[in-house]
């Protein structure tokens, strides 16, 4: 038997001139994200992606959870393909369908004929089949409005299709459609739902991480490469640059104002990943902040942040509790690594009572009292380590 999935488009569908550029930017990810099951065929027809394994032996399980991971898609369904004749359609759906059919109590047919030379039209498709399915399949009653079960036919082009209940996809744009920005990624639980809730809106991402050896652990930087591997299925291959830190954050410690030592070092920290931008086509910044969630994250912070250089920083998370965030996640599977106990080097040098409302005059006097900061910004933004995350 042959099978195709079979992927509906979301948002992009409503793109008018440049839908088709979307529509070939998300078989391309598609592609890419199955090339290692083997050989695939895809392509667009009628407002639907098809993909077609080109050998039986392909893990066809393992290609449809991958393209429920895939950015632009509303929903995917998983079909047995077959000549347009209602006998065969029939068997097929019987046996193609039977543990779904033996599991249900109730079921309902939905037709549809997009081929109209077809000699049977949608009503008269969905009651013969629905009577032959109540036949081999007694214990099954039809209900239209709400079923355990539905069928689904469909006449295309090409061939028929038989499928059950489409399944959600990852929804939003296609990998890279929006361009690519950095993503400073701490090992909290923030950071990386922040990414996955930007590369869904089509942006193409990189990473960037502050570790401070020997203050922050070997243990902590693993622990965002692991991140970033969650990650990966969404969002496809990235680079994670590894920022030496502890120069300019030891440098602000010493000779910066304690009271704004988190402001001065997130400042720090956005002109590098800012170089790193710059340098790598990156065009704006993605960090985890939710408004009043910390110090560091109250309205008069967040405008101090964002003066310190020129990118839009971007903050999914702005107006989200920490429940909604963890809830995301959870459905990501980031929230265990992201628990796990490693220091940050966020959370060193800290202290105790860190001002919730800096003003930008006194930070920008504070900044003017270290004037080797820059250059150590320089030197640890031309010193990150690249790992390729693929
Ligand atoms: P998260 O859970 O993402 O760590 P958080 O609530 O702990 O966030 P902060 O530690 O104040 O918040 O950090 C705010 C944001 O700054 C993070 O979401 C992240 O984007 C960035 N950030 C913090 N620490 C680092 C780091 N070591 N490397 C890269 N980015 C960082
Ligand atoms: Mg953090």
């Amino acid at each position: 038997m042959k099978e195709v999935i079979m992927a509906y488009q979301g948002e992009m569908a409503l793109k008018g001139l440049n839908r088709k550029s979307f529509e070939i930017a998300v078989m391309k990810t598609i592609r890419r994200r199955l090339a290692d099951l083997g050989k695939f065929k895809v392509y667009n027809a009628q407002s639907t992606i098809y993909v077609e394994p080109e050998s039986d032996e392909i893990d066809m399980d393992e290609a449809y959870s991958r393209m429920q991971k895939v950015f632009g898609l509303a929903a995917l369904s998983r079909a047995a393909v077959c000549d347009k004749d209602f006998a065969t359609i029939s068997a097929l759906a019987k046996t193609y369908l039977a543990d779904e059919l033996n599991a249900a109590k109730t079921f309902k047919v939905v037709a549809r004929r997009s081929d109209k030379t077809f000699p049977m039209n949608s009503m008269e498709l969905a009651c013969e089949l629905g009577g032959d399915l109540l036949d081999a399949f007694p214990h099954l009653t039809v209900d239209v409005h709400h079923p355990d079960c539905q069928v689904f036919v469909e006449i295309r082009d090409y061939a028929a299709y038989v499928h059950p209940d489409k399944v959600k996809g990852a929804g939003g744009m296609p990998t890279s459609t929006s361009g690519k920005a950095s993503v400073l990624l701490s090992g909290g639980i923030d950071s990386p739902v922040a990414a996955w809730m930007m590369a869904k809106r089509g942006l193409s991402i990189q990473g960037v991480h502050f570790a401070s050896p020997p203050y922050t652990s070997e243990r902590a930087k693993q622990k965002v490469v692991d991140l970033s591997y969650k990650l990966l299925p969404w969002t496809g291959s990235f680079k994670l640059f590894v920022v030496p830190f502890t120069e300019p954050q030891v440098y602000i410690r010493d000779h910066g104002v304690p009271v704004l030592f988190t402001v001065l070092m997130r400042r720090s920290m956005m002109r590098v990943a800012e170089k790193l931008s710059v340098r790598y086509g990156a065009d704006a910044l993605i960090t985890g902040e939710s408004l009043a969630q910390v110090a560091s994250q109250t309205l008069k912070a967040i405008v101090c942040t964002d003066a310190a250089q020129e990118l839009p920083v971007l903050r999914p998370l702005i107006g989200m509790d920490k429940s909604e965030i963890t809830e995301i996640a959870r459905a990501i599977d980031t929230f265990d690594i992201s628990i796990e106990p490693f220091e940050d080097c966020c959370t060193i040098f800290t202290p105790p009572h860190p001002k919730t409302r800096p003003e930008l005059a006194e930070i920008l006097a504070a900044e003017a009292a270290m004037p080797e900061l820059a250059a150590l910004e320089e030197a640890a933004a031309a010193a990150a380590e690249k790992i390729a995350i693929e």
